[in-house]
């Protein structure tokens, strides 16, 4: 059997190597120097010079962070979509506030619009979209509810570095707040890490501060100005959030190849497009005109015309030595949100469809392009 083909694996390079050896060997290990370069080099990408942009340990970090800041706390009503990892959710539980869950989009398998409006009550506070796959949410539509209903809008983009919508990248539309993630299978990684995008000062000040314990000030400051170094202020019960240099070591040189990796998403997306489209599968859907998908994954849906399911699928893929996966067993049906708020599998009915027919292939930018005619060559003769 040839070697075992995982279904994602980052890319990392010489670059990142010496960069992070560079670190190791300066002393600065935590948050500093490269930190705050990677910041500024992310906000560069996003070329919009009134964005701040604030790094974390992870995506998840970043949107608890942008709860607090946007004051989301109990007796408060956040909507995301049960199509997606319990991260986005879980945070909404770190403020005491409540989840309400909606529908998805059968086509994008993004949070369905109609939906995320039937769901709004008085106690609702905001809105949590998630860019399903990399493929931009109908970000005006939320928008224009958000503004209707005087809700606010954070955006879990961990899909979607870099997702186009509307001509306009995910992280500089007109939301609160927007939080991206580099974990190990994400467009981009620093092993563990996150970043916050906003444009409210205020919001962002506040997230500096609850990043690092609530200090008023981050250690490297400490160090440069002219206050004592050992003088600091603690004005909140803060976290430990931030990222440390020897992860912004990585992110400075994968950002630096985000777009060709990028390009090298979507060669691999078109080949499976082009090779797929004759099988009993239903491909994910395409970004619309003025749109870029960023194909974090790739999710194929057994349709009624197959004879195997989706299991039958994956078994087979294994054999032949490739990993899939499948994003996500909604959150309806997982035990805790179950529970929490006593959902029924067919509450979602949508979600639970796409759920049981679909799998997510193997998409990553060191995949060669033979490898992924492994994937196609045993999905063609399963179906032969
Ligand atoms: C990966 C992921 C997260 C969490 O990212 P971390 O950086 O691992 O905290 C949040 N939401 C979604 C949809 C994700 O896929």
């Amino acid at each position: 059997m040839p070697n075992f083909l995982p279904y994602a694996l980052p890319e990392i390079g010489q670059a990142e190597i010496d960069e992070v050896i560079d670190s190791l060997k300066s002393g600065w290990v935590t948050s500093g120097p490269k930190t705050r370069r990677f910041e500024q080099e992310f906000k560069s990408f996003l070329g919009d010079a009134n964005l701040e942009t604030i790094a974390v340990n992870s995506a998840t970090a970043g949107l608890h962070l942008a709860l607090e800041a946007l004051d989301i706390g109990p007796g408060d009503e956040v909507i995301t979509t049960t199509l997606t990892f319990t991260a986005t959710a879980e945070v909404v539980r770190y403020m005491g506030a409540d989840v309400r869950l909606v529908d998805i989009d059968p086509i994008t398998l993004n949070m369905d619009v109609n939906a995320l409006r039937a769901a709004i009550t008085p106690k609702t506070k905001a809105i949590l979209p998630v860019h399903y796959g990399g493929l931009s949410c109908d970000m005006q539509a939320i928008i224009d509810v958000a503004k209707e209903f005087n809700l606010k809008v954070i955006e879990d983009a961990a899909h979607a570095l870099p997702a186009v919508y509307e001509g306009k990248l995910i992280g500089t539309l007109d939301t609160d707040a927007t939080v991206f993630s580099f974990y190990a299978n994400k467009t981009m990684t620093t092993g563990e890490g996150g970043m916050v995008v906003t444009r409210n000062k205020e919001a962002a000040a506040r997230m500096r501060i609850m990043r690092l314990h609530g200090i008023n000030r981050d250690a490297f400051d400490r160090f440069v100005s002219e206050t004592p170094a050992w003088y600091y202020e603690i004005v909140a019960p803060g976290f430990k959030y931030n990222m440390t240099d020897i992860a912004a070591a990585i992110g400075i040189h994968q950002l630096a190849k985000l777009n060709r990796f990028c390009e090298r998403r979507q060669e691999l997306a078109k080949r499976y497009l082009a090779a797929l489209q004759d099988l009993p599968l239903t491909l994910p859907a395409a970004a619309p005109k003025n749109g870029q998908h960023a194909w974090h994954l790739f999710v194929v849906r057994i349709t009624k015309l197959s004879d195997k399911t989706r299991d039958e699928i994956i078994n087979h893929l294994s054999e032949a030595g490739i990993g899939t996966s499948v994003h996500y067993l909604p959150l309806h049906r997982q035990p805790y949100w179950r529970d929490l708020y006593q959902l029924q599998p067919n509450d979602f009915p949508k979600a639970n469809q796409a759920y049981e027919t679909m799998l997510s292939l193997p998409l990553y930018t060191a995949m060669r392009n033979e490898d992924q005619d492994r994937v196609i060559n045993a999905l063609t003769q399963l179906f032969s």
